[in-house]
């Protein structure tokens, strides 16, 4: 099957079949070379979805004819909640294991010998079992699974004997075998490798702690900003000129601009080349060996680049326009500083690149698909816009861990929120800022009076052009009459409103460590604003963000049905699929489709009572918080 095909395809699943509208880092290269038919080691932190690496191309072997999945796997239980949560999405799995009495394992066998099952699970003991290997050799087998590695390895802790024997199964079955492991040293990785008889694997080995990276996120308007200030990132990290160490990738979402970007930084002395598909091949792998022999030191490219490319020493991947979703951004950025050293990865947003994602995307898919692309490019809204660690705001994406430490030396860890309350106004100088009407003015002083307690500058302004940016769900902005109002005016023009209301004294600021604005005079319910500024918390708190009362029904609802159904609660859904209904609010089936993880079938089993739960504790209710 041809590589790409093969990953239309697999994409096609990992939406329709399970719900995401990307995969996470590490996942596309496995399924790649497993659908490909190669061997691979997969060794990803727990919570990264290493499952999805065979369960994807699983289904894309089952449904085009190939055979069973058998996916060996240590423990019962982790089994059966494997099993339940491949059944609730629509897929033939099922297991074989001691805890089932003889006809229910009669029942499972034969329907995997009339090649019903997508996905067979076993322990290692059943697979070392002559009879377990009779039976494998009458049906096709597409692809061998191999969980918990490491129990592989005399050295690991979990040293399980039967795992020794799982080698055998190669001489009876003609299949790719991927192994996945959370834990492994170097040493137990060999032993992975050579006890399981892999040839020649592909080792998937991703963390999500790339403490050399340092993140930031500036917020530019105009293209001839975007230039200067790029300019000035390149300069900074020693890569005008032609010679010198280090070297950079700039992305952008056009060709187009990929020209224009690359000729003007070499007009203005870089050694820079260009990269994207609509060059001829020849042109292409000129670029490419250019920049890995050093010739050229900037590549300017579109997502055309990149795949395979591991380069030791790349200091700054620059962002020139906002990509589509925070899968394809961390796998982008992720690109620099594979050598440990300091590097520097710069997104440059504003609300034009969304548009042109948006125009990218559009009009290719069906309606699910678009759907689910439009949570992403929210998604990389919110991690743009959000005034929280951009390490941490990254493992709770992938990993759904809304507890890990800030990172310390990212932008929002270093100059702390009150930096994206600045920076557009700042940079946007440049461009020619509005002056309000008096109406608009108006407008600002009746929202902030309406308001319980001080707001800071951008997240106000954001909310009156009616923008969806989490940073704005707390504190009444969403649900204030004044929302959206001011639609027709750009963010720095309403931020210079605001501003020039201040300087006029018909607002003041409040806070000291984060400034924001209010009424002169007003008293402030609650706590002090510096400890509770709308939407955003202090780098270094480990405080979770606030759940409303959509959550706490949900969260209760998750727990009936878990109960009903004895299913583990997170696979009625995730935590991350509560906090966003209870942010979203969704009020139909195709607004629920744009729930992240939320896929079709929970969508058909549960969406009813999601919607009335929304209906019954969401709105109003919400306000008060
Ligand atoms: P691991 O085996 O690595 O500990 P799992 O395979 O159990 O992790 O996956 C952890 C969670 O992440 C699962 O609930 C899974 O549904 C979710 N997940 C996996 N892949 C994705 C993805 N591409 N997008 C969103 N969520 C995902
Ligand atoms: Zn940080």
């Amino acid at each position: 099957m041809p590589e790409a095909a093969a990953d239309a395809t697999a994409h096609q699943l990992l939406t329709r079949v399970f719900g995401y509208a990307d995969y996470r880092p590490g996942q596309a290269e496995a399924i790649d070379a497993v659908v490909a038919g190669q061997d691979a080691v997969v060794l990803l932190p727990t919570g990264s979805g290493k499952s999805l690496c065979y369960q994807v191309p699983a289904l894309v072997a089952s449904r085009s004819g190939a055979g069973t999945t058998i996916v060996i796997s240590p423990l019962i239980a982790l089994m059966h909640d494997q099993v339940t949560a491949l059944q609730a999405r629509g897929v033939k799995a099922d297991a074989i294991h001691s805890h089932q009495d003889a006809e229910e394992q009669r029942r499972v066998v034969s329907a995997f010998l009339r090649g019903e099952l997508e996905l067979l699970y076993v322990s290692p003991e059943r697979a070392a079992k002559d009879s377990f290997r009779r039976m494998l050799a009458r049906t096709p087998i597409a692809l061998l699974a191999v969980d918990e590695a490491h129990c592989v390895s005399q050295w690991g802790h979990d040293f399980r004997p039967d795992y020794m024997r799982i080698a055998e199964l190669r001489e009876i079955v003609e299949a790719p075998l991927i192994a996945l492991t959370a834990t492994a040293t170097a040493r137990v990785l060999a032993e992975i490798e050579t006890r399981l008889n892999l040839r020649t694997p592909l080792c998937v080995q991703t963390g999500f702690d790339r403490p050399n990276l340092r993140f930031s996120v500036r917020a530019l308007r105009t293209h001839d900003v975007r230039q200067r200030v790029l300019e000035q990132e390149l300069e900074g990290v020693g890569l005008r000129g032609r010679r010198g160490p280090g070297r950079a990738i700039v992305y952008c979402s056009t060709r187009k601009v990929t020209e224009k970007v690359a000729k003007a930084l070499r007009s203005a002395g870089f050694a820079a080349g260009h990269y994207h598909a609509g060059r001829t091949k020849l042109a292409r792998e000129r670029a490419q060996q250019a920049f890995e022999a050093g010739r050229t030191r900037v590549l300017v490219a579109t997502n055309a680049f990149g795949m395979g490319i591991d380069l030791p020493d790349i200091r700054s991947i620059v962002h020139f326009q906002t990509p589509g979703s925070v899968e394809a951004y961390y796998q982008e950025a992720g690109r620099a500083g594979r050598d440990g050293a300091p590097s520097r990865c710069v997104l440059f947003f504003g609300a034009a690149d969304l548009a042109t994602q948006r125009r990218l995307s559009s009009g290719v898919a069906s309606a699910t698909v678009e759907e689910r692309r439009e949570a992403s490019i929210r998604a990389i809204e919110s991690y743009a816009t959000e005034p929280s660690c951009r390490q941490r705001a990254f493992l709770l994406h992938f990993t759904g861990a809304g507890d890990a430490t800030a990172c310390g030396h990212c932008d929002v860890c270093e100059a702390g929120p009150e930096l994206l309350e600045t920076d557009s106004a700042e940079i946007d100088s440049a461009a020619a800022i509005a002056t309000l009407p008096a109406e608009a003015l108006d407008t600002i002083v009746a929202a902030v009076d309406r308001l319980s307690r001080p707001v800071g500058k951008t997240n106000l302004a954001r909310a009156l052009r009616g923008s969806r940016a989490k940073s704005i769900s707390r504190g009444g902005l969403l649900t204030m009459p004044e929302y959206g109002n001011l639609q027709g005016f750009d963010e720095p023009s309403v931020v210079a409103g605001i501003e020039s209301l201040l300087r006029d004294g018909r607002l003041s600021r409040a806070g000291r460590k984060f400034p924001t604005v209010w009424i002169p005079g007003k008293p402030i319910r609650g706590q002090a604003p510096s400890d509770r500024r709308s939407g955003s918390r202090a780098p270094g708190s480990r405080a979770r963000p606030r759940a409303g009362r959509v959550a706490w029904a949900l969260d209760n609802y998750r727990k009936r049905q878990a109960r009903k159904l004895k299913w583990k609660s997170y696979m009625v859904f995730q935590r991350a699929v509560i906090l966003a209904i209870d942010r979203e609010e969704p009020d139909s089936h195709a607004a629920l489709a744009r729930i992240p993880g939320l896929g079709p079938a929970k969508i058909q089993r549960f969406g009813d009572d999601i919607l009335a739960l929304v209906r019954e504790h969401g709105g109003s209710a919400k306000q008060g918080e």
